[in-house]
């Protein structure tokens, strides 16, 4: 199945779910969601129940577009976590956190995934001192994520700069002054998004 390349909203009303794909928007009183909650579709097929495993596919479904991942994307990180120590959902959602686009997102310096993954993208970002242009990437405890110094200066960043110190997740620390954040620790299931269900996911998976 091919990565979605459809209007962001109607995924949040595909999953009947906040997906928080679109920024600042999703907090507002525009999100699509808060004005029409039904699926989308010809006269907006109303939700019908669904068997289990209808509710596991919709499951990773919500999950890949949270992440904003292609299916086989998406997979690869199941197949990864399924070889490692421990409790398999947890170590998917730890490895998907762990992207530079997602730590990029949680630090304040883009306000959606999508963007942050353009962030990335366009070489924007350093690890360690050195520019990394990979949104997959994944980051490890003790790395050093920053915006390249000579692209402080764009509009965006340079509003964070003088903001209030930006919120952050217990495994990061971010200094706006000098938008650089540091990984402290791999986040744990408590600072992952409480309502994915991924139990339902390995489910899903595992057969
Ligand atoms: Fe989803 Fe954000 Fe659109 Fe609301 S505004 S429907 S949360 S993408």
């Amino acid at each position: 199945m091919s990565k979605y390349t459809g209007p962001d909203c109607r995924q949040c009303r595909r999953e009947g779910a906040k997906l928080f794909l679109k920024g600042d928007r999703c907090y507002s009183a525009k999100c699509a969601l808060v004005k029409r909650s039904s699926v989308p579709g010809q006269h907006g097929v109303s939700r019908k129940k669904i068997t289990d495993y209808g509710q596991q596919l919709r499951e990773k479904q919500k999950t890949k577009r949270i992440y904003g991942l292609g299916e086989k994307q998406f997979h690869n990180y199941y197949l990864k976590a399924e070889k490692m120590r421990g409790v398999t959902g947890t170590n998917m959602l730890v490895l998907l956190e762990r992207r530079l686009d997602n730590v990029v997102y949680r630090l304040g310096l883009g306000t959606s995934r999508a963007q942050a993954r353009q962030i990335v993208n366009h070489g924007l970002i350093t690890v360690n001192g050195k520019k990394v242009n990979i949104p997959s990437y994944l980051v490890s405890v003790g790395d050093i994520i920053a915006v390249k110094e000579n692209k402080q200066e764009k509009m965006n960043f340079k509003e964070l700069k003088s903001a209030k110190p930006t919120p952050t997740l217990k495994w990061l620390t971010f200094d706006n002054a000098k938008l650089s954040g540091t990984i402290t620790a791999l986040p744990e299931r408590e600072d992952i998004d409480p309502t994915i269900a991924e139990h339902m996911i390995v489910e899903l998976y595992s057969k």
